[in-house]
């Protein structure tokens, strides 16, 4: 496995809209893997292709919780209800900070890492995270959707917050 080179901002492939997946690769499995990797490395709770320069559908998410680390491949958002408003961060916009609303329930249908269907159903920070993670695949970022001023992340919180999610 390995750390691969997180993609900024103001680079356009985070603008682009990612293709399908059709079939599993060994190539793949490895991007897989390095999501993950590079994902846990930055601390985040959630990472999609298109943040480390691969235009492919495949996000991963890890909010710590009782699903662990989630792959989905092709991932189509089957469901949401309800709604949260909260502050929201990206690993592609680091140190920043914005104020989200998202549906407080989603539930995703996708495939693992060897293709076979799954759906996942989460609430709060997970309905977030998969949300967040399902419009990167878009070319869409969750600045295109804030509904503050895009901040600091320790002026939004307070300084001595640990309340700090980065997708
Ligand atoms: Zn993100």
């Amino acid at each position: 496995m390995a750390i691969r080179n997180i993609r900024i901002e103001n680079d356009e492939i985070l603008r682009k809209k990612c293709r399908e997946i059709t079939e599993m690769t060994p190539k793949l499995r490895i991007l897989i893997d390095d999501m993950l990797e590079t994902m846990y490395e930055a601390s985040g709770v959630g990472l999609a292709a298109p943040q480390v320069g691969i235009l492919r559908r495949i996000v991963v998410i890890d909010v710590g919780d009782e699903h662990g680390p989630i792959v989905l491949v092709n991932p189509v958002i089957l469901e949401t209800s309800g709604s949260q408003t909260g502050g929201e961060g990206c690993l592609s916009i680091p140190g920043k900070t914005a104020t989200v609303t998202r549906p407080n329930y989603a539930k995703v249908k996708g495939f693992d890492r060897d293709m076979n269907e799954i759906v996942i159903e989460g609430a709060g920070l997970l309905a977030r995270a998969i949300c967040h993670e399902c419009d990167h695949l878009e070319g869409v970022l969750y600045i295109d959707k804030a509904e503050s001023e895009v901040m600091d992340t320790d002026k939004y919180y307070g300084r001595d917050s640990e309340e700090q999610e980065q997708e």
